[in-house]
């Protein structure tokens, strides 16, 4: 049997075993998805006795993403990107790679939206935005970056190449761009928006990262507005579908993991 994994702190809740199972369900594939909460002072010890375990990939989520670079041989996206959110244990060392920037151009690429034409806004700018960022510059975009902490906005846009910009910008950069990306936590288990609903319009292309609830406030403004919307469950998914097919060798079943995640991320919110 094949173990694949998640670690972090906490991992309780994750959504991730649900992914994969479906899909090793779907594809007759004899393999379990395990969640491991690691202590955040052992992290090279769980990585070592992974390996030794026989453990064949992990995901990586909080607090490790950035720390893991240490204990892995990063690829080099998660070298550009700074961050690795899964690990391939059939090589000698262990591989890390950033899949959240593949899942992120897919989900785009999904509804039509070519991510290296044009001019993209991403609001944010922690983790998710430094792995949307670098998959919009390396396909040829020009993006522009606004954080409520401008200094970060500015560190992390004069790494990928871009500009940087406190939050008042937004209506602006907004006005002449395709496409607006929401890779901050607000409007996570809230109706709130990090911009005004008066940025959208009809000629954007608006993505959220955050997938709890699906319809964030800052899309119902985006779909009010006459924007195309894209929720944060298909930059998710894809994520999940590429460390599959890494680790697998086997072309994902897309649509089944796609409707095991919209019912446990539907039905947890209602219960919320
Ligand atoms: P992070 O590194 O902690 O960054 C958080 C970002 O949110 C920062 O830019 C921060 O601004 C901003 N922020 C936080 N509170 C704010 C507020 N009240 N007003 C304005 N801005 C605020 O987190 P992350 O890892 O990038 O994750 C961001 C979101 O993306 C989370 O909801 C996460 O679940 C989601 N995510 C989704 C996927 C997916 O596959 N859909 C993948 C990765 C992450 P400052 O710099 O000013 O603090």
């Amino acid at each position: 049997m094949d173990v694949y994994g998640l670690i972090g702190n906490p991992v309780a809740h994750s959504v991730s075993p649900g992914l994969h199972e479906t899909a090793y369900e779907v594809r007759g594939l004899d393999a379990r998805y395990v969640t491991l909460e690691t202590d955040p002072e052992r992290l090279d010890q769980a990585i070592e006795g992974a390996a030794a375990l026989g453990i064949d990939g992990l995901n990586v989520t909080i607090p490790f993403k950035e720390a893991v670079m240490e204990v892995v041989d990063p690829s080099e996206t998660a070298a550009s990107i700074g961050a690795v959110n899964m690990i391939d244990f059939s090589t000698d060392p262990p591989t890390g790679d950033n899949t959240d920037a593949a899942g992120a151009r897919r989900a785009l690429e999904r509804h039509g939206v070519d991510p290296g034409a044009g001019t993209a806004v991403i609001v944010g700018a922690g983790g998710a935005a430094r792995a949307i960022g670098h998959m919009l510059v390396s396909a040829g975009a020009t993006v522009h970056i606004a954080n409520r902490t401008a200094s970060r906005a500015e560190s992390l846009a004069s790494d990928l190449g871009g500009t940087g910009h406190s939050l008042d910008a937004v209506p602006e950069l907004a006005a002449g761009s395709d496409l607006l990306i929401n890779a901050t936590s607000v409007g996570m288990e809230e109706d709130r928006s990090p911009v005004s609903a008066s940025v959208f319009h009809e000629d954007l292309a608006v993505m959220d990262a955050v997938y709890t609830p699906l319809e964030t406030r800052f899309l119902q403004d985006g779909s009010a507005a006459g924007a195309t919307t894209i929720d944060g469950a298909w930059m998710l998914l894809y994520q999940g579908v590429a460390a599959f097919e890494r680790w697998t060798g086997v072309e994902a079943p897309v649509s089944a993991m796609n409707e095991a995640l919209r019912n446990r991320l539907e039905s947890e919110w209602s219960e919320s």
